[in-house]
Formats: C-alpha cells, sequence, structure tokens
C-alpha cells in the first residue's frame, strides 16, 4: 500500500527542522544549528537562547510586515526624508514637515495639503510620509486623483463602485496626489467628494495641489461640490505651502552644466 506524505507533521515524530518549518519559523529552520553552537560557546542561559530565538523570528515578521505595507501603498517610487533638501527651496515649512512625520495626527484622524507650484517637492514630502507610516505598520495607499476618479468610474460603469470606493475609504492613511492638475467633470468630482466624505473623521488623508482653494471650483465641476470637498478637507488638514523654483529644472541644469 503506498502512503502519501503527511502535510501536518507528527510532533512526536518529526524532526526539529520539519517542525520549525511546518510553524513557518524558516529563519530559525535554517540558523539553528550556528544558534546552537554561540549559546554553547557564550555559556548562554536558557532565557537568553530563547530570547534570542524569538527575537530574530520577530524581526524576521516585522521586516515580511513593512515589505508587505510598502507593496500595498502602490508608491510610483520610494523617497525619504533623508533624501530632501531642506535649503532647496528655502520655503518649505520644515518644522511642520518634520513634526508631520511623527506621524502623531495618524492617531487624531488629520491630514495635510501641500500646496504650490510644480517641482517644489509636494509629491516627494507626501511620499516620504507614507514610507514613514508604512515602516510603522500603517495601512497607506498612494493614488494619483485622476487615476483614482478613473478607476471609480470604471468601476461604477461595471457595478463594482462599492469596493473600488473601499480601496480608498479603508487605508488610514490615503495619499491624492496632483488634485487641481485636470478638472473633473460632475460625475467624477461627486465620486471624488464620495471618498472624501467616506473618510471625513475616520481616516487621515493626504493632499497636493498645485492650485490654492478659491480655485477649486474650477477643478471640481461646480462651486457646490468643491466647497463640500474643501470644507470637510480643510477642517482636520494643515496646510503646508511649498514656493520657490522647480527643483526638476534645477537638477536639469545642473546636469546640463555637468555636460560642459
Ligand atoms: P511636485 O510634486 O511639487 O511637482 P516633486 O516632489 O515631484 O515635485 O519633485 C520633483 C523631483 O525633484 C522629484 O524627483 C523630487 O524627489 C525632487 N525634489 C524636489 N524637491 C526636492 C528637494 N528639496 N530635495 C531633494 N529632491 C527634491
Ligand atoms: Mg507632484
Amino acid at each position: 500500500m503506498s502512503r502519501t506524505a503527511l502535510s501536518t507533521p507528527d510532533p512526536n515524530k518529526a524532526d526539529l527542522k520539519e517542525l520549525l518549518l511546518f510553524l513557518g519559523l524558516q529563519r530559525t529552520a535554517d540558523n539553528y544549528p550556528a544558534l546552537l553552537e554561540s549559546a554553547e560557546k557564550g555559556n548562554w542561559s536558557h532565557l537568553k537562547f530563547l530570547e534570542a530565538v524569538v527575537s530574530e523570528e520577530a524581526a524576521v515578521k516585522r521586516e515580511r510586515s513593512i515589505a508587505a505595507r510598502i507593496a500595498q501603498a502602490r508608491f510610483p517610487v520610494v523617497k525619504t526624508i533623508d533624501s530632501f533638501d531642506f535649503s532647496f527651496p528655502s520655503s518649505v515649512p520644515r518644522g511642520k514637515v518634520l513634526a508631520a512625520l511623527s506621524l502623531q495626527f495618524l492617531e487624531r484622524q488629520e491630514g495635510f495639503v501641500f500646496m504650490g507650484p510644480p517641482g517644489t517637492g509636494k509629491t516627494h514630502l507626501a511620499l516620504a510620509i507614507g514610507y514613514a507610516a508604512c515602516l510603522r505598520g500603517v495601512r497607506t495607499v498612494y493614488t494619483n486623483a485622476v487615476d483614482m476618479v478613473n478607476h471609480l468610474q470604471a468601476a461604477a460603469a461595471d457595478h463594482s463602485l462599492h469596493d473600488a470606493l473601499k480601496t480608498y475609504a479603508s487605508p488610514r492613511l490615503l495619499i491624492c496626489d496632483e488634485v487641481g492638475y485636470l478638472p473633473f467633470d460632475q460625475r467624477g468630482a461627486d465620486l471624488f467628494f464620495q471618498v472624501i466624505s467616506a473618510r471625513y473623521e475616520r481616516g487621515s488623508l493626504i493632499v497636493t495641489t498645485n492650485r490654492p482653494f478659491k480655485d477649486w471650483g474650477k477643478i471640481f465641476h461646480d462651486n457646490t461640490v468643491a466647497s463640500a470637498i474643501v470644507d470637510r478637507i480643510a477642517h482636520h488638514s494643515e496646510l503646508i505651502k511649498v514656493e520657490g523654483a522647480s527643483y526638476r529644472v534645477k537638477d536639469r541644469r545642473n546636469r546640463m552644466n555637468d555636460g560642459k
């Protein structure tokens, strides 16, 4: 009679490595001979040995969950605050940005609006805050405003709007980039409003925009929807105005000078 292998090992018969793998303790399964050797050489106590095993596994689990958060966030590119040069442009309010990076705003369901001309680092700063949130295990989603509305419009057409709205309503932090580069029609503006309204006082929102609030009537088709949106966003957001020249132009100029 042929026997098929059991997928669940019998704890009385299986060897240690098999059991560790069954429990998902991959790092220990790979490393325990070396760990035992260190323990013997260093004359570790039982407690120290157990702590070494558990802390290694906890570190692996943490790394994995951070990597998953970053993947789920769908950042177009990873940006961190370490690579942000606060001396360019000089008008970025450093104190406000550093306070945002402490992530306390998440506990109060508050957010930020980065407002300013193109190339001044708005997306970079929003992404850096999003990245910091992922490192702390916060469920974050990045989207471009136009992509979000297009997605919702397509979902409405195939009767999956409810699920699509959840994508933007449920994360603890939503980053909605580039509000204002392209205007929305009435339906698009309504869908945008639905996201803002579903998140209002329930989650945090970071918006970047190149246009002052007074111009949002032109983005959201009419002033009624625009003021309903601005009202909710502004109520629990801190405005961070970014001014100055475009970093893209500076980068390009430097590269051209390097090529002289
Ligand atoms: P915006 O969203 O305001 O149009 P971005 O954040 O996309 O601008 O910035 C454009 C490019 O310049 C990005 O590659 C960004 O990383 C970089 N950048 C902008 N400002 C700075 C800065 N102060 N320090 C370092 N890089 C910057
Ligand atoms: Mg941008």
